[in-house]
């Protein structure tokens, strides 16, 4: 049941004359309490404005202190990105009084992302790709070798898309919000503190403080989160964790196949890292950069470097806009919970390790946590140990495997420019179709470049480092 129905079933029927529903729900504390009853029936009898005492009343009680209904929720999600506004939408379909807040004051932007989802995680969310959002259907990747040599590995069905994120954000919200989730934004949460089996939100709406409150938390405050701190949960990355990432949302583009994303290594090019070009819509692409988050030269540097290098593409193009983050590849937080509390996304550091994308983690990280919530509501449980099930489940479904990719991530760290040149050289046409074709499955495919890469010398004892246990 959605959260305005049982909302209005609950307090329609204590029945104030005079009020309508709404300004009946504002007048009804949490603890329904007889004093504000009194007090509004003495009003009432003494022939005052309802609307004007209910407001007067309202104003009052907060002065004291307390809190109206419209405050307390069964779970408050800090942060409306995809992981959080999923979790709302799944939780307020599951029957959960919601409420999202964002310090953002709009959905959306900035983007801070190269936008691009995967058709695995469209099929795992189900999600149905529309074209507002989703704009650019990609075919598969081509991965350029530090010499300039290229091996395409492209399939004649979708292999995903890259978004108009800023759109799909929104679509998610409205989506929540139809579900009953409710959400604000310009609403930065300055503090949360546990108090009575609660926890109190204080927030910044507009320079004004107001509080609300709920049994549970769900922290999807992103890569800064701080919201999982304030409950005494260290989410802090170390440097080595950390990626920067930067870039360019650029038009006019030419000479490059659209259907393809492009990933361009090298140690000059990308130290711990790549650059790339996702195309999205027409001779426009996000063009940008993940480096490692110690490196002693910024991302903004290899970048316009990486650019200037490429003058057959982007010549007489112009840039739209600019984004720039940290992405967290390799530190998740083993506990994902505490007390009132259940962290996802990338405040989880629930990226992959590999490529650094994290849209598609999130929401499915959302979707588990709402889970969750609701078997809590369920139980009256929100304690730690009741909570702790959230990382069970999480690392079964997808943390274990994204560990494996941590271990793969370290052992291509260790390659060179050479053996990434020797990768382009050697792999032929009919070997990348095989690749990409469905003739072979993910643990075939490492197996497959495993192969290859071990006729390299020296790297067979890096992989057995890497890969042994
Ligand atoms: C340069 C770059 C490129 C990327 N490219 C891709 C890609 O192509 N594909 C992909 O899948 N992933 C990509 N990622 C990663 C992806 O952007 C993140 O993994 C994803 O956004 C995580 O979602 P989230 O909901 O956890 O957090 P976020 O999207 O970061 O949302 C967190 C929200 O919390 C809000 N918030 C924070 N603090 C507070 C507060 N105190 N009070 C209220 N609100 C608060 C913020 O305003 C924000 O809206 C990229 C990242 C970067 C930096």
């Amino acid at each position: 049941m959605g959260r305005g129905r049982r909302g209005l079933g609950r307090i329609g029927s204590t029945g104030f004359p005079g009020l309508s529903r709404l300004q009946t729900m504002q007048l009804t504390s949490i603890k329904a309490n007889q004093e504000m009853h009194e007090h509004f029936t003495r009003l009432t009898t003494i022939g005052n404005t309802p609307a004007a005492e209910a407001i007067r009343l309202t104003i009052a009680l907060k002065a004291k202190g307390e809190e109206t209904v419209q405050n307390h929720y069964e779970i408050i999600i800090i942060g409306a990105g995809p992981g959080g506004l999923f979790a709302g939408q799944k939780a307020a379909s599951l029957g959960l009084k919601v409420l999202v807040l964002d310090r953002k004051q709009e959905i959306g932007p900035p983007k801070r992302c190269a936008e691009g989802l995967g058709l695995g995680w469209f099929k795992r969310l189900k999600l149905k790709p529309e074209k507002e959002w989703a704009v650019q259907a990609i075919y598969g990747a081509t991965l350029w070798a530090p010499n300039g040599k290229s091996i395409t590995l492209k399939s004649k069905k979708i292999a995903g898309y890259v978004l108009e994120r800023k759109v799909f954000e929104k679509k998610l919200a409205l989506e929540a919000a139809r579900k009953g989730a409710k959400i604000l934004v310009k609403a930065n949460v300055e503090k949360c503190e546990r108090k009575n089996g609660t926890v109190e939100v204080t927030v910044n709406e507009y320079n004004e403080y107001k509080t609300y409150s709920a049994p549970l938390i769900i922290a999807a405050d992103g890569v800064d989160s701080r919201v999982a701190r304030m409950l005494g949960v260290n989410t802090a990355n170390k440097l080595p964790d950390m990626d920067s990432g930067f870039q360019y949302e650029m038009t006019n583009l030419k000479n490059y196949d659209e259907k393809t994303l492009h990933m361009f290594f090298g140690t000059k090019i990308a130290s711990r890292g790549y650059c790339w070009i996702f195309p999205k819509r027409k001779n426009t692409a996000n063009v940008g950069i993940g480096i490692g988050a110690s490196e002693q030269k910024s991302a903004k540097e290899y970048l316009d470097a990486f650019i200037s290098s490429k003058p057959e593409i982007f010549k007489d193009a112009s840039i739209i806009e600019v984004n720039a983050g940290a992405i967290p590849v390799g530190g998740f937080l083993e506990d994902m919970t505490a007390d009132n509390l259940l962290i996802v996304g990338d405040a989880a550091h629930m990226t992959d390790p590999i490529h650094g994308g994290g849209i598609g983690i999130a929401m499915e990280g959302g979707e588990m946590a709402a889970g969750i919530a609701a078997k809590a509501c369920k139980a009256k449980n929100y304690t730690h140990e009741f909570l702790k099930q959230f990382n069970n489940e999480w690392y079964a479904k997808r943390g274990n495997q994204l560990k494996k990719r941590l271990k793969a991530r370290l052992f291509l760290e260790k390659l060179t420019d050479d053996d990434f040149n020797y990768l382009a050289e050697s792999i032929t046409v009919e070997e990348a179709l095989k690749i990409t074709g469905g003739e072979l499955d993910a643990k075939s495919k490492f197996f497959f470049l495993g192969k290859k890469l071990i006729q390299r010398p020296g790297l067979a004892k890096i992989m057995k480092k890497y890969f042994e246990s």
